[in-house]
């Protein structure tokens, strides 16, 4: 079935659930809050039970192991639904700071909580295929160097996943085409187009394309484009289509 997942702050969640009632069977919905704030917990543990699908996106200016974000993960594992993190360690924006920072120490959340599926994104997240990633950028360019912590992990622990999304999703796809091939094929069965992409015409406006070779582009269309284009039609349905489902545990 062909879904949007609406990535729903808590305090939205009634907006979330009228949308749902008024277009049946387009969208789905996944929940998030700041788990530092009192009461958190129990109203995320509320909406999985109302029918969230999965936790997320996450993304407060917390650490990645911070005590409430280990709750969440607990959470997520009890309910058998996914977290959605959105990993940032520097930005040029000052004043938004980092988001669940600490990636590079993400290996040992992701041994001390097995039962958990973690999907990752953003800026940092997507640097990360290279072994190299660069203070203060965003969104490098330029070859891969092999052996970056996303690429590595991927492949070493089977509870996570990349949502190949927005901007930093699609500067991973372009930044090294022939790195990119061989990474969508390695990770065929761990990776997932979303589009988090606010185009409202699917021809670039308001689409919040931030990358050079975005602008004036829709960056949702732009990056199931580059996936088509560098992996096989076997591939691509994965990536596009069967590996969200498997993951969100969405009826095909
Ligand atoms: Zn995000």
């Amino acid at each position: 079935m062909a879904k949007a997942v609406l990535l729903t702050h808590l305090k939205d969640q009634d907006r979330a659930k009228e949308q749902i009632a008024r277009h049946p069977g387009r969208f789905t919905w996944f929940v998030a809050a700041d788990p530092s704030v009192p009461g958190a917990i129990a109203g995320l543990t509320q909406a999985l039970k109302d029918g969230a699908i999965g936790i997320g996106e996450m993304k407060n200016h917390t650490a990645a192991d911070a005590k409430g974000m280990r709750r969440v993960y607990d959470l997520a594992a009890d309910h058998k639904v996914p977290v959605l993190i959105h990993f940032q360690e520097a930005s040029p924006f000052a004043a938004e700071g980092t988001w669940n920072s600490g990636y590079r120490h993400f290996d040992q959340i992701l041994k001390a909580h097995k039962k958990t599926t973690f999907i990752g994104h953003a800026n940092f997240f997507w640097a990360s295929i290279s072994a190299d990633v660069p203070a203060n950028l965003e969104y490098p360019s330029g070859p891969v160097k092999l052996g970056g912590l996303t690429d590595r992990w991927l492949a070493d622990f089977p509870n996570l996943y990349g949502d190949l999304s927005a901007n930093s999703g699609n500067n991973a796809l372009t930044r090294d085409p022939s790195f990119a091939r061989a990474f969508l094929a390695r990770h065929q069965n761990k990776l997932m187009f979303g589009s988090d992409c606010s185009c409202k015409d699917g021809r670039g406006t308001g689409s919040g394309a931030l990358l050079p070779s975005l602008k004036g582009k829709c960056v949702g269309r732009e990056t199931l484009a580059r996936l088509q284009e560098f992996s096989s039609p076997d591939v691509f349905k994965k990536l596009a289509w069967s590996n969200a489902h498997r993951v969100l545990r969405l009826p095909v």
